[in-house]
């Protein structure tokens, strides 16, 4: 059964509608998100594009600050310093990866943790994973959301969350243990990695790497979650072969899965965020 993101975005962005309009009857204003995009990347035009559009749907605001390829690194920093100190302004998003010269833990540690929407600065990573509180990454928040709509409880599950990064596998694997799951976390070094993969009655995959899982590292009836994203000749694959389908239980298309979720989840973090600052 195919995990439609699309579908259960759409359904989410319905009832955030309606919270946003009862925030602008009582407030007169909505929250507001300031992407920021370093350089030409493509994919990245795209992702910061969908971002403000979404926004906009559910009647938030939004804008983007598009800076050259060559900026300096202290120049973006001033920007976000300028933004976190502006109060029409509830959350700064700095589109990942930046150029090479930047140096992107300082940026992304930068921004104010209340205007987080990411979830990647220390504090809130910190909170998250102490469980006091904070706004868990975008891509894990939205597949914890994924499976909420299927009404797929986790609780006793072996899952196994193939890649470690700090903005999907690792989060990932911290609230599916958060939800009683029994995790496994692999990654580059995992010896024998198909013995675990075959193992996993939910399989979470973020690699970046077309068909790194197969039909016979999967075990018939799992739940297959897909995080990769790889562009190929204009066409976006995940990191999980196609034929996978046919035996999984449950699993996540690319694009329309995971991705329409991630988007999802960053505007539930823009409400949260803008509850906490307004006390609301
Ligand atoms: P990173 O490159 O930061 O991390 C990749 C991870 O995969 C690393 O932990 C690496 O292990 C692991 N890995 C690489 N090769 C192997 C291998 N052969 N066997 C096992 N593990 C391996 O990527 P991200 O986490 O940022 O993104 C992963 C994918 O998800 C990308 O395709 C990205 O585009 C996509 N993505 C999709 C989003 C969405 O909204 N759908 C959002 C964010 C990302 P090690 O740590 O040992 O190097």
């Amino acid at each position: 059964m195919l995990l439609d993101g699309k579908n259960s975005a759409k359904e989410y962005e319905d009832s955030l509608r309606l919270k946003i309009d009862q925030i602008k009857e009582r407030s007169g204003r909505t929250p507001h998100l300031t992407v920021i995009l370093v350089g030409n990347n493509e994919a990245s035009k795209t992702y910061v594009s969908s971002k403000k559009k979404a926004c906009l749907r559910v009647g938030m605001t939004a804008d983007i600050r598009y800076l050259e390829e060559d900026t300096k690194e202290e120049d973006l920093i001033s920007l976000i310093e300028s933004l976190n100190r502006n109060d029409e302004i509830d959350g700064i998003l700095v589109q990942l990866p930046l150029p090479k010269h930047i140096n992107e833990s300082l940026v992304v540690n930068t921004v104010d943790p209340l205007k987080d929407v990411d979830g990647l600065t220390i504090l809130n990573a910190g909170k998250v994973f102490t469980k006091t509180g904070g706004v868990a990454p975008a891509t894990p928040k939205g597949i914890m959301m994924l499976l909420e709509k299927y009404n797929i409880n986790v609780c006793g599950m072996h899952a196994v969350v193939v890649g470690r990064s700090n903005l999907v596998g690792l989060p990932i694997a911290k609230l599916l243990n958060d939800a009683d799951a029994t995790v496994t976390l692999c990654h580059r070094q995992t010896r024998h990695l198909s013995t675990f993969t075959k193992s996993a009655d939910l399989l979470v995959v973020a690699v970046g790497k077309k068909d790194m899982i197969t039909k016979d590292m999967v075990k018939p009836g799992a739940i297959v979650i897909d995080v990769g994203i790889n562009r190929m000749g204009g066409k976006l694959y995940g990191d999980v072969s196609s034929e996978v389908s046919s035996i999984a239980s449950y699993f996540t298309p690319v694009p329309g899965g995971v991705g329409p979720m991630t988007i999802n989840a960053l505007l539930h973090n823009l409400l949260e965020l803008y509850e906490v600052r307004h006390d609301c």
